[in-house]
């Protein structure tokens, strides 16, 4: 048997000869069987072996927006149920080039617009901490695979927080990469100048080792750079002397409990010799506004193509019009139809100034004060979620769902790197410490979480493992 082991772990394991890398594989295959049926991470299993390499006999999932080659990617639409990717995303096959197999493609909120899978047109994925709460999302399928041992790394995209997000909801970690260090070559596009791929590991230093096989330029994704960065190698030097900032904006409205926890960790910090100082960045209080300007803005655009002719789901009709309007209104679900028609509407000539320009304004602003907070300081440090994993079913409106994300998305906004890893429990309840820090200072960004883990001590997991 292998105990709930990281990729470091396993890795070790098959270089002492301990276990083959078949017989990992096949536990996690074998284990995935078991555990599926309860938990529903996954939209459809694979069996995708790669080459030769460091992650030899390591399985892992990807969540169902990312082409793997002979794999269905559905994005958890109807449009694209039956839609078998040509190609595979960059980021699967640089895993794949280091020796991973993929095992399955997991779950999401449909086209990754969601924070709980419940808007899948599939079905929602349970939290293995309860299962009558959401694992989170929209990558809540790769969350939850980790957090109950199916497999010991998955791949989600982040593009408001939802790699960060089901990681805080899973007591797992979420590394949302800096924009630009992973290419989203074959990555279904959400809103392009905010989508990033990262992974959601057991702990941090897995974070990094699948992150530095994943960093790197690729032709086929020109917002992509080059960059000398080795998430691994400093990860445990101390962080002595650290300065942190937690926004104002980030504690007013906490509950007393996911304060309690939040001043542990920074009681933890402290005994690691971290200055953490309460500052504001007063821009921060449009940061969810702005997101649901400019995420539906660029969704709008990048989802035109599901039209019927092109890809997936074609229903008949008598005009080309009239099969463009049919497709979409059997193939997308009433979120996706909601952001497409919000976005058309912040775009249209009339509009335009009142809504997207002045989103992009204030996204700048935004921007510029993080940058202020950044030259004074190592990273912004606050919880990663509002709360604790919801119940399935437990919010009604939009705006409900969408203030799940109120502490995530000024990443995405900045494009700057960020992590979630457990801070502590509520009730039996995992909820996430996000660390935020200045663009390409990935490195840093885990060296915290890093530290923060090594005091924290191991976190425990959900029974559905044990
Ligand atoms: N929850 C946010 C949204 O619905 C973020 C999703 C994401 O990061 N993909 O847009």
């Amino acid at each position: 048997m292998l105990p709930n082991l990281s990729v470091e772990d396993l890795i070790e394991q098959i270089k002492s000869n301990k276990v083959s890398p078949e017989e990992v594989t096949n536990h996690f295959v074998k284990k995935t069987a078991l555990i599926d049926p309860k938990i529903k991470s996954c939209i459809s299993t694979a069996f995708v072996k790669g080459k030769d390499g460091i992650l030899n006999g390591i399985p892992f999932m990807v969540k169902d927006n990312m082409e793997v080659i002979g794999t269905k990617t559905t994005c958890a639409s109807k449009i694209l149920e039956n839609y078998v990717s040509p190609y595979t995303a960059t980021a699967v096959q640089k895993l794949l080039d280091a020796g991973g197999t993929v095992i399955a493609k997991t779950n999401m909120d449909e086209f990754a617009m969601g924070a709980s899978t419940e808007y899948s047109s599939f079905f929602t994925t349970k939290n293995p901490w309860d299962l009558q709460r959401v694992p989170g999302g929209s990558s809540g399928g790769s969350a939850s695979a980790v957090a109950s041992g199916m497999v010991p790394f998955a791949l989600g995209s982040d593009t408001g927080g939802s790699i960060r997000q089901p990681a805080s909801f899973c007591g797992i970690v979420g590394y949302k990469p800096t924009y630009g260090l992973v290419s989203r070559y074959g990555l279904v596009a959400f809103a392009s100048s905010l989508d990033q791929i990262g992974p959601l590991t057991k702990n941090v230093r897995d974070a990094g080792l699948i992150g530095n096989i994943l960093i790197g330029k690729d032709p086929k994704d020109s917002t992509t750079v080059e960059k000398q960065i080795d998430l691994l190698k400093n990860i445990e030097n101390s962080i002595e002397g650290f300065k942190m900032a937690i926004p104002k904006e980030f504690t007013k409205g906490l509950s007393d409990a996911v304060k309690n926890v939040l001043f542990d960790a920074i009681d933890n910090f402290k005994k690691m010799g971290v200055k953490v100082d309460e500052v504001s960045i007063p821009s921060l209080k449009y940061a969810v506004a702005v997101y649901y300007i400019i995420a539906p803005a660029e969704a709008s655009s990048n989802l035109s193509r599901y039209d019927g002719i092109r890809y997936g789901l074609s229903i008949d009709g008598e005009s080309v019009d009239d099969i463009y309007t049919k497709t979409k209104d059997e193939g997308f679900g009433r979120e996706v139809k909601r952001r497409i028609m919000l976005g058309t509407f912040t775009l249209s000539a009339t509009y335009y100034d009142a809504y997207f320009d002045k989103a992009q304004k204030v996204r700048s602003k935004i921007v510029d004060e993080l940058k202020q907070i950044f030259n004074s300081y190592d990273a912004i440090i606050g919880p990663t979620t509002p709360g604790v994993a919801f119940k399935i079913g437990q919010l009604s409106s939009p705006l409900e769902y969408y203030l799940q994300d109120i502490y995530t998305i000024p990443a995405n906004l900045a494009g700057s790197p960020a992590v979630s890893l457990p801070m502590g429990s509520i009730n039996g309840l995992p909820i996430g410490l996000q660390i935020m820090s200045k663009r390409f200072e990935d490195e840093k960004v885990l060296r915290i979480g890093r530290n923060y883990e090594m005091i924290r001590g191991k976190f425990p997991l959900p029974e559905v493992v044990a």
